[in-house]
């Protein structure tokens, strides 16, 4: 295997002192749950006037660190100056980050920095939700050689206002994994949370979709961290944490699981099939209605009654067991669907 499973990776955002690098690490270190440090450098920070990190002096507290623990650490970089520095200093692993990531220049001086040097690498999804950037950024490191590649998802910015800093959309990262099988797939709930309450539901989630590891933001005091305050861990709470997350394997050769799982397999296949049917014979009475509609001269959108459709099964959604916003999104995916099969009647 080309990176130990689960691999957790923790340490403060940003490095700021050598007593915070030190007294941070060595308490992480301590649970023996953690396999590598990490630390922030160089900081890309969205607006100027935040802290922009330590730079270069703050990279032998990082080594001096590994002495002490005995674990490899990791860093992120941005530039080729901060490859040359990072490969000089003798630090052990690197990460992209989201910000560099969406930039194929970016990316393509950092491949071309590291070409044929053997370093794992792990590439942070970008910021926005194009799958493309990120296959872009992994095939261009790829491209100089280097095969240690790993990902990590942090979450997607936007404008959307929800609970998270960055919106999971667990299927983009999903799809990454179909796309990439053979890359690990780490999840980082600090950037996609913000706040640390939230980050133990997310990490499980991830252990629970089959991910391969976390990175966790954890620094010896977070409420005076210099960067990200709100959603590091003090070491105590990061192991708490890492002790309660529950690794399932992905599959088991126990035969009776083999057997239950084969059934429930054929009853939702069976369900899947009589839902597309159905769905199929709805659309063909839509198709009905845009010829009604036609002779009629009447419009296809109907807003009364697409809005009378739409809460009566709103109301139902509790006693079906089913959350507002899927049936939401199940009846526009219809509606939308629907009105393009009238639309092709319409204009026959
Ligand atoms: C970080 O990990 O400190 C960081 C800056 O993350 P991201 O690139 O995900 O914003
Ligand atoms: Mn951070």
């Amino acid at each position: 295997m080309l990176f130990k499973r689960p691999l957790i990776i923790a340490g403060p955002c940003s490095i700021e002192t050598r007593e915070q690098t030190l007294a941070t690490c060595r308490s992480i270190a301590k649970s023996g749950r953690v396999d590598v440090l990490r630390g922030g450098i160089w900081k890309p920070r969205t607006m100027p006037g935040g802290f922009e990190g330590v730079g270069e002096e703050g990279l032998p507290w990082l080594i001096e660190a590994r002495q002490q623990t005995g674990l490899p650490v990791m860093i992120e970089v941005a530039t080729v100056a901060h490859v040359e520095q990072a490969l000089k200093a003798g630090i052990d692993m690197l990460w992209i980050g989201a910000r560099t990531t969406v930039n194929p220049f970016s990316v393509q001086e950092i491949a071309d920095a590291l070409q044929g040097v053997d370093i794992p690498i792990l590439i942070k999804n970008p910021m926005n939700p194009d799958l493309g950037l990120w296959v872009g950024a992994v095939e261009r490191i790829r491209n100089s050689g280097n095969e240690r590649i790993a990902l990590i998802h942090r979450g997607f910015s936007g404008f959307a206002v929800s609970e998270y800093r960055n919106a999971p959309m667990w299927h983009l990262a999903l799809e990454m994994r179909m796309r990439m099988p053979e890359l690990p797939m780490i999840c980082d709930p600090s950037h996609i949370c913000g706040a640390r309450e939230l980050l133990s539901d997310v990490a499980q989630e991830a252990a629970d979709l089959n991910y391969d590891g976390l990175i966790i933001e954890s620094h010896i005091n977070p409420d005076v961290a210099l960067s990200d305050a709100q959603q590091q861990l003090t070491p105590e709470a990061l192991d708490e944490l890492l002790r309660s997350i529950i690794w399932r394997e992905a599959t088991t050769d126990h035969s009776d699981f083999a057997n239950e799982i084969e059934q429930l397999r054929q009853q939702i296949d069976l369900y899947d099939d009589e839902l597309f049917a159905l769905l199929s014979r709805r659309m063909k009475v839509a198709e009905a209605m845009g010829e009604a509609k036609r002779r009629n001269g009447v419009t296809i959108f109907q807003p009364s009654r697409w809005d009378k459709i739409k809460q009566k099964f709103l109301a139902e959604a509790a006693d079906l067991g089913l959350t507002k916003s899927f049936v939401a999104e199940v009846l526009d995916a219809i509606h939308v669907e629907s009105i393009a099969h009238q639309n092709r009647v319409m204009n026959k």
